[in-house]
């Protein structure tokens, strides 16, 4: 006779998927438990049967070659419809709801059984831990008792094995959580990263903007007036460059100032810093450099700018040079070359003029 369904089964196979027990692979632990069972109980099979949707299947088993049953026929589905109480079937023929079964009446022929059901904390039965013979027979009390602590233990073991898959998935969520955060936090730190180098770089050159300059001016006064070296400025301005815009159109503009500031930044030394004042003008920060060294740079810049091979035609600067003189602010360094390159333009451009 098949066994009823319990009354919470959805509940009760949900349950036994959490354990993710089923089709596992045998394990020492259970077996053990399965040996005792049936060194307990006398008997030459003994079980631990997990009640799945359509069939039964064998965490362990002993004298037993099969792994499942269909569930059709399994005794423990009839052990599991009362959770609290051990199945005993002292003889199954004469058992209405064992004796059609084909387990009693074809080749196993068997005759007694009691199985002691696995019982979760939330009171779901998951299967058995039986003990089976060929023989009827019965099973006194202090058995009975052994086999429900038995059962107790699987429980227990299944318990365990719930928790540490649980762990093992917090772990690994923690892992990738904290994956995760690194990730983002990289991809800020170089986004920030990038903020502040779009936010200091000309976008047409690609050399220092204003504000550039302006950082790098003040950390050069600093350490001018700190360690009592000398620094001086060069302030530039491409001649006639609007003539330039007008002959030759704006792109080509752009590109000459494009070429001015790598024509700068190639003939001036590494330590120096050369900027985009604006425009057509350019800045050059120049630590360590006295008057006459200022000078140099200077004619160094612009002859380098004249001899350079514009696509289309000759591009000469005009040249500011300012050194920094004790009790000078920021403020009036900058007035001084911008005075010096007024005087540069006044005096024909194309040449340098010291402050
Ligand atoms: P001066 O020799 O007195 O400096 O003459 P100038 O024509 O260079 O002087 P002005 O300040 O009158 O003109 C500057 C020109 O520079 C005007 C503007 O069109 C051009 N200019 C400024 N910025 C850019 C730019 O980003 N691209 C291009 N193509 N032209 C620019
Ligand atoms: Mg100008
Ligand atoms: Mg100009």
């Amino acid at each position: 006779m098949r066994a009823p369904l319990p009354d919470n089964e959805a509940q009760r196979l949900a349950t036994l998927g959490r354990y993710d027990i089923l089709d596992s692979e045998a394990e020492k632990a259970y077996d053990d438990l399965t040996r005792l069972a049936a060194h307990i109980a006398g008997t030459p099979i003994a079980l631990i049967s997990l009640i799945d949707k359509d069939r039964q299947w064998f965490k362990s088993k002993i004298g037993l070659d099969a792994q499942e049953t269909p569930r059709d026929i399994a005794f423990c589905a009839h052990a599991i419809l009362q959770p609290d109480r051990t199945l005993l079937v002292p003889d199954t023929t004469r058992d209405p709801r064992f004796s059609d079964n084909p387990m009693v009446n074809d080749g196993l022929r068997l005759r007694f059984y009691a199985g002691a059901p696995l019982v979760t904390a939330d009171h779901h039965a998951l299967g058995t831990l039986c003990v089976i013979d060929h023989q009827p027979r019965e099973l006194e009390p202090e058995r009975v008792l052994a086999l429900q602590a038995l059962s107790r233990q699987v429980v227990t073991l299944l318990e365990l094995r719930r928790l540490a898959a649980e762990l093992r998935e917090a772990m690994a969520e923690r892992e990738t959580y904290l994956e995760k955060l690194q990730e983002y936090q990289r991809a800020l730190e170089k986004n920030n990263i990038d903020l502040q180098r779009a936010s200091l770089t000309d976008a047409l050159t690609g050399i220092g903007n204003r504000s550039a300059f302006d950082l790098s001016l003040n950390q050069e006064i600093y350490r001018a007036r700190r360690y009592g070296t000398p620094l001086s400025l060069l302030l530039i301005d491409v001649d006639h460059f609007k003539e330039y815009n007008d002959s030759w159109g704006h792109p080509a503009g752009d590109a000459a100032l494009l070429q001015v500031a790598s024509v700068l930044r190639r003939r001036v030394r590494p330590s120096d810093f050369v900027a985009r004042y604006g425009g057509e003008e350019f800045v050059v920060v120049l630590p360590g450099t006295d008057h006459a060294g200022a000078i140099k740079a200077g004619e160094a810049v612009r002859t380098a700018v004249e001899q350079a091979e514009f696509p289309k035609c000759r591009v000469t600067i005009s040249v500011g040079a300012a050194t920094l003189l004790d009790g000078m602010s920021r403020g009036l360094l900058i007035e001084a070359a911008d005075q010096a390159l007024y005087q540069a333009k006044r005096g024909g451009r194309n040449r340098v003029v010291q402050a």
